[in-house]
């Protein structure tokens, strides 16, 4: 569009400026040409007159006119016209002794002209001739025979003197001008002025415009360049401190805000909130990645516009993670209740995600500033609080008081220790009996971490998570594995019973460089037949893919090391992921076996993840069986293997192998429909 424009100008500037030089040349060339030519007629009178005067003192009816002037004259003034020697011709004019004129006219009738002047008898005028191609030619004197009395006395009155006698050359052709043909000249050439001009000016400003435009393009691409620098710039800045999904600020930044309203000193009614959704992983797995991404964005946005609205800032901290600093309007216990309300009510509403219908339950942990000396360990209350709401059942809100104070210590307290206990061995196993359901046999045990700290009890699912926390649970597991082989290759090499052991191994411990070669290396050690071992695990957040996990125990599982799918029905895994899953076992969680007995609901419940279980062709094990009737209707299934209290609890290694040495060791007795071989 400007380059066309443009064109249109340098277009426009190059015709008047090639016009106005063209004119120009025009101008000067013809005042030029009328200069020149008045010049010549000036010296051509003179000659003319010196010729005359010449002659006239010379004058004399003998004297011949000397020839020299004679022809000088009119040769002179022929040439001026003539271009083309060749053309030249001459013209003898007769009758008159002594007298040649020889005239040199490209223009044949111009020189008839000539000659018919020179033999005429009429007084010579100064009229002009016009000729008919339209040059045209002005004649100032002739040269003219004095030839009649009328003639002689009509110069001698020109020129004011008796000078004149018949028989007397008066004068000569001047041929002044062609003016036509020089107009038409100066017009070709004003027109080659005009287009040479054009041409050099098209050149020149194509020249420069090239030349401009060099420029302009190269300003153009630094523009560009350094708008792309800055853009880049400050996409870098907002991606060093945003989330790219959800464009709330990152946990630096969050952790700045509050390092911020910390030193500013006004921290009365300040709290800062850690949001979780709770089982978000199911929302991932069973409506899609995209659907997580939508309720991400959607419960982010909601916590900005909380945020926005009472000063404060959320940010994502990572995962389903968010965080949100703020004023609680106020202070005090309502304006508190009223932002958990807040908090809870946005976040929970509904998420439509392109038809789907996602109901968002979250967790939430909160704590006052006044909690907190540093941001860090501000950070960590709210973490307390959040773990604990997600302990008490998730879906609410828990704010960090004195008892989780306690409870956070005593885990500081605990995860200084336990590097320690590790060392010493002060960590132990013990072993829970798994029984067929059918003959009420002991099958085995699974092997199961204690540790007493101070002389107290430390359940295992506190410490095993601070293991996991500090890096230790694969130090423990494989303690806690070893420990097991160890007693089982003891208890049971003077029994015939068959026994097998389950372990644990965390998640974490999957990660585990060379875990296949060490467990392949115990089990060498022991002596003991993998295919009599168990490892049991549990699908957790740590891990996004269990099944890239598992894979790193295919080495055992070739030698035929069992895998089982610990806490079952908890992870929500899909169907089809189950089904593809290198399991040989699910292991049925405990909670879904609680309450059977008193609630249909429960009842149905555990129904549906047996049936599903069943339906995966994998053998199946129920933990967490407290009561008879609960073993009663567990056995209304195919299930082959059951753990619980009521068949055994976790006993100390002592207890276990005394237990195998009781070669029909019966803890249930069998089916009552069951045709006992043994008995
Ligand atoms: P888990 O693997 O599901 O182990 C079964 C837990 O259920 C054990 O708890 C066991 O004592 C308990 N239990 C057994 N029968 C019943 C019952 O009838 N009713 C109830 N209410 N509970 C029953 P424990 O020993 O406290 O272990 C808790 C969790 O700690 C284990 O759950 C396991 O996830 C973890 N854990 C224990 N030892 C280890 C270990 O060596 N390594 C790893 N990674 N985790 C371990
Ligand atoms: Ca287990
Ligand atoms: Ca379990």
């Amino acid at each position: 569009m400007s380059s066309r424009y443009g064109l249109a100008k340098a277009t426009l500037f190059t015709f008047f400026a090639s016009a106005l030089a063209s004119i120009g040349f025009f101008i000067v060339s013809t005042m030029e040409f009328s200069r020149i030519k008045s010049e010549q007629r000036d010296l051509l009178i003179d000659m003319t007159n010196s010729f005359v005067a010449v002659y006239a003192d010379n004058r004399h009816p003998d004297t011949a006119v000397p020839a020299t002037f004679r022809r000088q004259g009119v040769e002179h003034f022929s040439d001026t016209l003539a271009s083309n020697e060749s053309a030249i011709s001459s013209v003898r004019l007769p009758g008159v002794p002594g007298l040649e004129i020889s005239v040199k006219e490209a223009d044949q009738r111009l020189a008839d002209k000539i000659a018919a002047m020179a033999r005429s008898d009429a007084p010579v005028s100064l009229e002009e001739h016009q000729f008919e191609d339209g040059r045209f030619i002005a004649r100032t004197m002739s040269p003219s025979i004095a030839n009649s009395e009328g003639c002689v006395s009509c110069h001698n009155d020109i020129l004011g003197a008796e000078i004149y006698e018949i028989g007397d050359v008066m004068g000569a052709f001047v041929v002044e001008s062609d003016l036509t043909n020089q107009t038409v000249k100066n017009l070709v050439y004003s027109l080659a002025v005009f287009v040479v001009t054009a041409f050099l000016i098209t050149l020149f400003v194509m020249r420069e415009r090239g030349r401009m435009s060099e420029v302009v393009e190269g300003l153009k691409a630094r523009v560009l360049l350094e708008r792309e620098k800055a853009e880049a710039e400050a996409n870098a800045h907002f991606h060093a401190r945003h989330d790219t999904l959800t464009k709330l600020s990152n946990r630096a930044v969050f952790m700045e805000r509050i390092d911020r309203a910390m030193a500013s000193g006004a921290r009365d009614d300040m709290i800062i909130a850690l949001i979780d959704l709770d089982d978000f992983k199911i929302v991932n797995d069973s409506m899609g990645h995209d659907a997580g991404d939508a309720l991400l964005v959607a419960l982010g946005a909601r916590l900005a516009a909380i945020a926005e609205a009472a000063g404060g800032l959320a940010a994502r901290l990572g995962g389903d993670e968010f965080a949100l600093f703020c004023r609680a309007s106020g202070g005090g216990a309502r304006s508190e209740q009223s932002l958990e309300r807040v908090i809870l009510e946005r976040a929970s509403a509904r998420v439509d995600h392109g038809g789907l219908d996602i109901r968002p339950s979250i967790s939430v942990g909160l704590a006052r500033f006044a909690a907190a000396a540093t941001s860090e360990e501000l950070l960590k209350a709210a973490d307390a609080a959040l773990y604990r709401a997600k302990e008490l059942g998730k879906g609410r809100v828990q704010w960090f008081d004195a008892s989780i104070r306690v409870r956070m210590e005593r885990r500081a307290q605990l995860a200084l220790a336990l590097p320690d206990a590790l060392a010493k061995g002060a960590v132990r196993a013990v072993f829970q009996p798994q029984v067929a359901l059918d003959s009420g046999r002991l099958m085995g045990f699974e092997a199961l971490a204690r540790w007493e700290h101070e002389g107290e009890p430390v359940p295992p699912t506190e410490f095993v998570s601070i293991a996991e926390e500090r890096g230790l649970v694969a130090e423990l597991d494989l303690h806690v594995l070893r420990s097991a082989l160890a007693f089982a290759a003891g208890a049971t090499s003077d029994t015939a019973l068959p026994v097998a052991i389950s372990a644990n191994l965390s998640a974490k411990t999957l990660l585990a460089p060379r875990l296949s070669a060490a467990i392949l290396r115990m089990l060498a050690e022991a002596r003991w037949d993998p295919r009599r071992l168990t490892l049991e695990i549990t699908e957790t957040r740590m891990i996004k893919n269990l099944d890239h996990a598992i894979a790193a125990l295919r080495p055992l599982r070739e030698r035929g090391v069992r895998i089982s799918l610990d806490d079952f029905g908890t992870g929500f895994s899909s169907l089809s992921y189950l089904r593809h899953l290198p399991v040989d076992e699910l292991k049925i969680d405990k909670s879904f076996v609680t309450g059977i007995e008193h609630d249909e609901e429960s009842f149905a419940v555990l129904k549906g993840v047996l049936d599903l279980a069943l339906g995966l062709g994998k053998s199946v094990v129920v933990e967490g069986i407290e009561t008879a009737r609960q073993l009663e209707m567990i056995r209304a299934f195919e299930v082959s293997v059951g753990q619980g209290f009521y068949i055994a609890k976790p006993l100390e290694a002592v207890e276990a192998a005394a237990l195998t040495k009781t070669a029909q060791t019966r803890l249930i007795d069998p089916r009552p429909y069951e045709v006992d071989v043994a008995s």
